[in-house]
């Protein structure tokens, strides 16, 4: 592009930018959607990156990008957010850390710190200026936070590093602060937080930022995700970074050699946390040396290079008073505990999962039984065991229901498992979960049409399918029980933007038995649109790395279906895309094969990696025959030449790689 008209539209861009801003927050009439107005901010964030020239001095990207945040509601980490291994004896602990011994000849040097029981967070800075905060999210985006994480007064806005670098760590309530918001709850009737952890996520993601200035938030900061920063090669030295940059880090973190000290300081740690500020709930372990992190990678979900203890969950016994069954989305009918409640790790508890039938046997459980439960963390209360010797007399048999205790149908053991389905797809409870699950925030993700709202849909005949939610009549709503104009717009504006989500949601909130989140974005990475899913046969499914014979049986079972067939129709008819952008771009490198040499200007190596394998090339590890381009950066290594002795290997610069992914 002639750098004149780069200018010109850079310009252009600024414009319609500030006329969208000022037509949304200050008219609260958008114009364009949301997604539109996110298209536009990157575009010209791109090409502001691209020609820095014409960046202006009062640069608006630092408000443009806090405003794309927040209006965007999600941004993709650039680095993922992992969650962490957990071991639940130090034996384990010494099993893994002494595997990795083995590999590098001697026991490595850890880092031991408080595993804070609080609320992830990723914070973003450019320039030295906080750009926008996110939850963990799925690990691959996050839900943005920024307004809530600014008023937090351990976090500055503005650091002394310039360069992009995304900072994390956990965002809690103090022990302290979460009794007196709860006194106060108390006095104002207000429903009381379970516990702290619950306090802060709740109140991390409160509209009215006022609020949450008022709650004292806390937080400690721990780990970087994006940091190109060559002084910063072990978790010492990111710990003094973090300092320097006047994050709050962890007072109590130390850093060991032996097994013998990880010991002592677990340990030590377990017997006085009452004495914290803040509950923990183990201690997490890292390998110091980033390089030999780097050397042992990640598996699927965590890193192969920290581990994190679990102190042991606090269990109590209480007694087993009821049992009654739930019909899930799949039909799956789940046993559910009703028990005297017990207070248990900080919140009351009086329900616990039974899972199956199978279970109820193992566990040989009466009611009237006195167990043993234990929660931790998230998880649901969990019967461990049973007391037998103190059963009483009259203590009755748990029988499980031979027909759906909602529809009445009678239920069906599957074949290999011990789950019970009720296979009635007209089941009421089913109907009313799917649709739950279709507009959960996983899926996508309409707020205010929660179990509430839908019960009430279902009662009034208003809906009974999916499909339905795109037809309700609002005029009609809003005369229901505890509903009125302000919720129907809202409502109705939630539905509309709904319209615009992604295929990998829109196919996770379809509800395939066994194809949950991940599952889903595997699919859709895999197959562009719906359609090519409908005439995929059980092969093409079973050929995709990751789907296994169980999945692959489950989706192809789902497109021969008549009922799911026509929802997704009258989906599509209301306006939803199943369908991925990436579509025309996809197979641009068309299984070609790439290699590096030379450092690159727009990329580290893993991201090139991705950038080629999302547009369908390959990287191979060595030059030969097989290569079809060799991408060039300043310092080549030998590469070069024995790629030109081949002859038929490409040679190509970074920027006309570029050009062949259209960038
Ligand atoms: P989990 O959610 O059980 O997989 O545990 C992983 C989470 O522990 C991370 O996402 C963090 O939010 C949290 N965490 C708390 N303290 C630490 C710490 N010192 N280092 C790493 N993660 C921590
Ligand atoms: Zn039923």
């Amino acid at each position: 592009m002639e750098d004149l008209f780069v200018k010109e539209e850079i310009e252009e861009l600024r414009k319609q930018i500030a006329h969208h801003n000022e037509l949304y927050y200050k008219k609260t009439q958008p114009e364009i959607s949301d997604y539109e107005f996110d298209q536009l901010i990157k575009h010209f964030q791109y090409l502001e990156e691209k020609y820095p020239q014409y960046k202006i001095e009062e640069s608006p990207t630092e408000k443009v990008g806090s405003d794309l945040a927040e209006r965007a509601k999600i941004i993709p980490h650039k680095v993922r957010m992992y969650s962490l291994e957990n071991a639940y004896s130090l034996e384990e602990v010494k099993s893994f850390l002494n595997k990795i011994a083995e590999k590098v000849g001697c026991f490595p040097k850890v880092s031991l710190e408080h595993k804070i029981d609080g609320f992830g967070i990723n914070i973003f800075y450019d320039r030295g200026i906080l750009q926008y905060a996110t939850t963990r999210g799925d690990g691959f985006e996050g839900e943005v936070v920024t307004e809530n994480v600014k008023t937090i007064k351990s976090i500055s806005h503005q650091i002394k590093y310039k360069n992009p670098v995304e900072v994390r760590g956990e965002i809690f309530l103090p022990l302290k602060e979460f009794e007196r918001i709860n006194i106060e709850r108390e006095k104002n009737e207000e429903k009381l937080f379970a516990n702290p952890r619950n306090a802060a996520a709740g109140t991390i993601k409160i509209k009215d930022s006022t609020i949450v200035a008022g709650r004292n938030l806390n937080s400690i900061i721990y780990s970087v995700g994006f940091l190109e920063n060559d002084l910063v090669q072990t978790q010492v030295q990111l710990l003094k970074f973090l300092k320097d940059n006047d994050f709050r880090v962890n007072e109590f973190t130390e850093f060991v050699s032996s097994f013998k000290d990880i010991e002592k300081y677990c340990n030590l740690w377990d017997k006085n946390r009452s004495e914290l500020e803040v509950d923990i709930d183990g201690i997490v372990i890292k390998i110091d040396d980033f390089s030999l992190q780097k050397e042992l990678g990640f598996t699927a979900k965590s890193p192969k290079w920290s581990i994190a203890y679990k102190f042991k969950a606090e269990e109590k016994e209480t007694q087993l008073i009821d049992v009654k069954f739930q019909v899930g989305r799949t039909g799956a009918v789940t046993p559910v505990a009703k028990l005297k409640p017990v207070f248990i790790s900080g919140s009351t508890v009086s329900n616990a999962t039974l899972h199956n039938e199978d279970e109820i046997k193992r566990l040989d459980l009466k009611l009237g039984d006195f167990v043993t439960i234990i929660k931790s963390g998230e998880i649901i209360p969990k019967i461990i065991k049973v007391n037998h010797e103190k059963r009483p007399v009259d203590a009755q048999d748990i029988k499980f229901p031979t027909t759906c205790p909602v529809c009445d149908t009678v239920l069906k053991k599957e074949e290999d498992g011990a789950i019970t389905y009720c296979n009635n797809i007209n089941c009421p409870a089913q109907v009313q979960r799917r649709i739950q699950h279709f507009a959960s925030r996983e899926a996508v993700d309409i707020e205010g049409l929660g179990e509430v709202a839908v019960k009430q849909l279902l009662e009034n005949d208003m809906i009974s399918r999916i499909e339905d939610i795109y037809h309700i009549e609002f005029d009609k709503f809003q005369t229901l029980d505890r509903q009125g104009t302000k919720s129907a717009e809202n409502l109705k504006a939630a539905i509309e933007n709904s319209k615009t989500q992604k295929f990998h949601k829109l196919l996770f909130g379809l509800g395939i038995r066994f194809v949950g989140s991940r599952t889903s974005k595997i699919l859709t990475n895999h197959f562009f649109d719906i359609e090519e899913m409908k005439n995929a046969s059980y092969e093409d499914f079973l050929e995709i790395e990751e789907i296994g014979e169980k999945i692959a049986q489950s989706v192809y079972d789902f497109f021969r279906n008549e009922e799911s067939l026509q929802t997704i129709q009258k989906l599509k008819e209301a306006g939803l895309n199943f369908y991925s952008e990436k579509i025309e771009k996809v197979n641009l490198l068309d299984g070609q094969k790439f290699l590096i040499t030379g450092t690159l200007e727009n990329y580290s190596r893993n991201e090139i990696k991705e950038e080629i394998e999302k547009y369908g090339g390959n990287i191979i590890s060595a030059v030969s025959k097989n290569l079809d381009y060799l991408i060039v950066g300043p310092n080549p290594g030998s590469k070069v030449k024995k790629a030109q002795k081949i002859g038929t290997v490409k040679i190509i610069s970074e920027e006309e790689f570029l050009e062949m992914i259209g960038k």
